[in-house]
């Protein structure tokens, strides 16, 4: 297969470009437009390849995706390319609007375009894969507020998105969904909870609190630190991506998650303690933990139900959050020229996310 991977130079998107060249004979295009959250550092084990290919692209450029689509003529497109980070989304919405929502449209448009002009063989066997998050469904009750088994999201969870991240995501489901039903375009979209691993910006909590740790800097806790989230190394998404988009049914959504549901407050406990066996020093590093004014409308729990994930594709993750994390750590410890390079001139790890008036 030929598979055009929107965002490859992101945190997921770099892994599931890694897993497919590493681990099947398909071929990979590459579009990114290496916004401050792509890398090409985070593909350097591929880029060699002569499967390989890069193009940067912007996804709202149509007559650039064109010509993309034109010259590679892919079986599936893979689509993660997005701004991703909830803080972000609250300093500034509008890269999210045209991004995640005018880009996505114009992706659809243009693969339905080229999708149009397939002979009918390739025509059936076409894919298009939309990569989606658990915040689209919002916020679960919490333990404190109830007691007894929580609900979890399934397939079937209304979306109710509190962010503008995650409201711009929900709009790309429905636009996607959309695409499927008017034009019979063949979709299939997944709903994934929080990653972690190697290669994720140090703008997000776990990549963060590692860096900062190291630095002797604060680790900074929204509110409590009691909001949950459900955990997924970033490789085992990699893996569940690729089952979807080659055996996953048109029209389908699957939702993806890691049965590890954390308090942050909790993650970050946990980073300090590997942290204090690994590298050691006169003070804990637990000590630098300080409680900072909470993100506004900040979820309180996501939790995941992916049973339909291991009972129709046979998926399961294989790392658990302590086995994830520890790989993770020790990424970071002997990568720090990578966490140097990303984050030159673009990002000190300065809070973003602030509501001043
Ligand atoms: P990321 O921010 O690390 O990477 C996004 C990539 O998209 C970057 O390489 C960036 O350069 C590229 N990009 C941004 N705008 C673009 C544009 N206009 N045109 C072309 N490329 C553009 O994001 P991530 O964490 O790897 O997330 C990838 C996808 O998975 C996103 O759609 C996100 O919503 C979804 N998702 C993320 C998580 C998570 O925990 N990180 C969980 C579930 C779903």
């Amino acid at each position: 297969m030929k598979i055009l991977v929107t965002g490859g130079a992101g945190f997921i998107g770099s892994a599931v470009v890694r897993h497919i060249i590493e681990n099947t004979k398909d071929t990979i295009i590459n579009l990114d437009k290496l916004t401050y959250a792509g890398n090409l550092e985070s593909l350097k084990s591929v880029e060699n390849s002569e499967r390989y290919f890069f193009e940067q692209v912007d996804i709202c450029d149509r007559a650039e995706l064109d010509r993309v689509f034109n010259t590679h003529k892919p079986d599936a497109v893979m689509h993660l390319a997005a701004e991703s980070h909830v803080d972000r989304s609250i300093t500034g919405p509008s890269d999210f609007i045209q991004t995640n929502i005018v880009g996505t449209y114009n992706l659809l448009e243009a693969a339905r375009n080229y999708w149009n002009n397939l002979e009918i063989s390739a025509k059936k066997a076409f894919r298009f894969h939309h990569i989606s998050t658990d915040e689209v469904y919002g916020d679960l009750p919490h333990p404190d507020e109830q007691e007894g088994s929580l609900p979890l999201f399934t397939e079937q969870t209304s979306y109710a998105p509190s962010s503008p991240y995650s409201a711009s995501k929900a709009s790309s489901d429905h636009l996607v969904r959309a695409w499927l039903r008017t034009y019979g375009f063949p979709t299939v979209v997944t709903n994934c909870s929080n990653n972690y691993g190697p290669y994720h910006f140090p703008e997000k909590l776990i990549p963060l609190v590692i860096l900062n740790a190291l630095e002797g800097k604060d680790l900074p806790i929204y509110g409590e630190g009691d909001q949950i989230r459900d955990w997924l190394y970033v490789e085992d998404h990699a893996r569940a991506l690729y089952k979807v988009v080659t055996e996953g049914a048109i029209g389908e959504t699957y939702n993806i998650g890691g049965h590890n549901e954390k308090q942050n407050i909790e993650v970050v406990q946990t980073i300090c303690n590997i942290l204090d066996a690994l590298v050691p020093k006169d003070t804990r590093y637990a000590e630098q933990i300080t409680y900072v004014t909470d993100r506004p409308g900040h979820d309180r729990r996501y939790a995941i139900d992916s049973s339909k994930m291991s009972a129709e594709l046979n998926w399961t993750p294989v790392e658990t959050f302590e086995t994830g994390l520890r790989k993770t750590i020790e990424w970071y410890l002997a990568n720090q020229s990578w966490c140097k390079n990303v984050q030159d001139g673009s990002y000190q790890r300065e809070r973003l996310g602030e509501i001043n008036s």
